[in-house]
């Protein structure tokens, strides 16, 4: 078992059968070691493909992000939820993204200087729920003309959509854990990444 599944299995709190509060390790306090263990696979995965920046959104895809970047020497870049003033006046790439845990829908800005045709995007996010924030940045990478090298992802919940949907779209999507059901005293992980 992993790091991050005995953190889930003994920090995790299901609130409901869909929705798993991880702010001791993974929200809002960050544990190193989690973000050390689920780069490293990220790395150990993505690695060789010829990554030149590392995509995520705000703010819990942040420090997951940062961390692989850091591995890989590369840039991050994350996808802001409001337009701050200064960037106004810059050509941007933007899509709206509904969020499943704040039932909010929020457009999601990148300025076009930080993401060209010539870059090979590594798409990484703290949760894989139906797939809106992975698809609402893959369709700001096909904007933006770069390729995608693939969907990094800390905690799938495999109940549900969101891998499939990336998967029809093309996608290779690696999760470091990957929850097959949730439930207030039973958490149990899907075999495999
Ligand atoms: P999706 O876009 O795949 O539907 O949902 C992914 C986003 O919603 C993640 O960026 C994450 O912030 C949030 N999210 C989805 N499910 C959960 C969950 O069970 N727990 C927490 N803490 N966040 C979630």
């Amino acid at each position: 078992m992993s790091y991050l599944q005995e953190r889930i299995l003994s920090d995790g709190v299901a609130l409901n059968e869909d929705v798993l509060k991880v702010d001791s390790f993974l929200n809002h306090q960050i544990d190193p070691v989690v973000m050390n263990e689920v780069s490293k696979e990220f790395v150990d995965y993505f690695g060789d493909k010829g990554i030149t920046k590392v995509l995520t959104i705000e703010a819990s895809g942040i420090a997951p992000a940062i961390w692989v970047a850091s591995e890989l020497q590369v840039p991050m870049v994350f996808a802001k939820k409001t337009e701050p003033s200064t960037m106004k006046s810059e050509d941007q790439y933007t899509h709206d993204v509904h969020s499943f845990t704040k039932n909010k829908t929020s457009r999601v800005i990148v300025s076009s200087k930080y993401l060209s045709a010539d870059d090979r995007v590594l798409i990484i996010d703290d949760f894989l729920a139906n797939a809106e924030a992975s698809l609402g940045l893959v369709d700001i990478v096909k904007q933006s003309g770069a390729e995608i090298a693939g969907v990094g992802i800390c905690i799938e919940k495999s109940f549900q959509p969101g891998r499939q949907k990336l998967e029809d779209a093309g996608i290779d999507v690696y999760s470091v854990a990957r929850i097959k059901e949730l439930g207030k005293d039973k958490i149990t992980f899907e075999e495999g990444h």
